[in-house]
């Protein structure tokens, strides 16, 4: 019966998916795809709250038979990138692409949710269905939600990522630290602009700002054990104005990757050291700030192998692995310390990895990848209110 039914809603989650793909909004600004989730919702006769989190959606359906209440999670941002596919659901937004597949998350969430509404009488437990906003940016929708009480009287919490690395056909989770702690940060750097033939009365911001970036990556190969892992990448650098003329400030900006307290503090420390010391040693000053990331998702070692088992019996066409972690960040993690659950990547990819990356203006996702997440949701959340 779930088969059947999950099966007969794929056209309509892809005609949702497109949908969105061509009018994408960005993160906390998802104000007319937060309208039209809450008007399908409510169509269904879900109960409905709007504005949770400002355009977050939640839903609730009790189900017929008692059991627990389970949360699943899409997310409903899109990110500043420009559109370079040219197929029919390309954005029609300048500027603003769903380049990280969150229009197949809420389809297929939504596909979900019309699942549910359909079988209410033979549900048991209830079902709550989180539509949240702004994963793409600090500090994250995920927070607003929880304090917005999203997961008030829920026992567990699911949630999938559609991940084109992975081939379509495969589904994977891991126990412990799955996705890692992304935290930013951000120099300014200021010397004493002039002219380029004069430098000795000048103090190159340019030239501090380069001998930085490179100082920068010896914190990974020289100070973070081997056997540990961290990155850190600069992912801008802004300087200079003409040919003749020595720049007087620099702007750099990067982010670092971690998975335990200890390498998070050890890479912060060495990063403020090497700013400071760097930066002394050019005649230069500096203003620098630390944005403190989403936590690392943590699998609960128990839950994911579990997960692994249904997955495994739920989707018997799919491969279900256990992944390596992911130096990407989610701010699912807010509520995997909130209540117990597991967070599973999709494969949504092409079989031999050719596919574009996330966040890359050519990102597409396979489609069919949104009926394995939405079938695995389904599992999953049946597992759990059955206990
Ligand atoms: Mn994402």
């Amino acid at each position: 019966m779930m088969e059947n039914t999950l099966n007969s809603l794929y056209g309509d989650m892809v005609e949702w998916r497109r949908r969105m793909h061509r009018h994408p909004e960005l993160s906390f600004r998802e104000h007319e795809t937060s309208k039209w989730i809450a008007g399908l919702l409510e169509s269904w006769g879900l109960e409905v709250r709007r504005g949770v989190a400002g355009t977050g959606v939640v839903a609730k359906l009790v189900g017929g038979r008692p059991g627990r209440s389970v949360a699943l999670r899409a997310d409903i941002d899109a990110l500043p990138i420009q559109d370079a596919k040219t197929c029919e659901y390309a954005s029609t937004v300048p500027g603003v692409m769903h380049a990280c597949g969150h229009d197949g998350h809420t389809a297929e969430l939504l596909g979900v949710a019309r699942y549910y509404s359909r079988h209410r009488e033979e549900t048991a437990g209830t079902r709550v269905f989180l539509f949240q906003p702004a994963e793409e940016v600090l500090p994250g929708g995920a927070v607003s939600m929880i304090r917005d009480g999203a997961l008030e009287g829920t026992d567990a919490v699911y949630g999938v990522h559609l991940w084109s690395p992975l081939p379509y056909g495969t589904v994977a989770t891991r126990s412990g630290p799955f996705m890692a702690c992304p935290d930013e940060f951000e120099v300014e750097i200021k010397g004493k602009g002039g002219h380029a033939g004069l430098p000795h009365e000048s103090a190159d911001a340019l030239v501090a700002g380069a001998a930085l970036v490179t100082a920068l990556q010896t914190i990974v190969s020289r100070s973070v054990n081997p056997l540990e892992s961290a990155v850190v990448s600069v992912g801008q650098l802004h300087a200079g104005t003409a040919n003749n003329v020595i720049a007087e400030t620099c702007r750099l900006s990067g982010t670092i990757r971690s998975f335990t307290p200890g390498i998070r503090a050890l890479v912060r420390r060495r990063l403020e050291e090497i700013v400071r010391h760097v930066c002394g040693m050019h005649g230069v000053d500096f203003r620098y700030q630390y944005f403190e990331g989403y936590p690392p998702v943590v699998n609960d070692e128990a839950e994911a192998l579990r997960m692994l088992e249904v997955a495994a019996r739920a989707l018997p066409d799919c491969r279900a692995v256990r992944s390596e972690p992911i130096m990407a960040g989610e701010d699912f993690s807010y509520y995997l310390k909130e209540k117990p659950g597991c967070f599973f990547f999709v494969g949504a990819g092409k079989e031999d990895g050719s596919s574009a990356p996330h966040h890359h203006p050519m990102f597409d996702i396979d489609e069919r990848a949104m009926l394995t997440a939405a079938r695995l949701l389904v599992a999953a959340a049946d597992d759990s209110a059955a206990r």
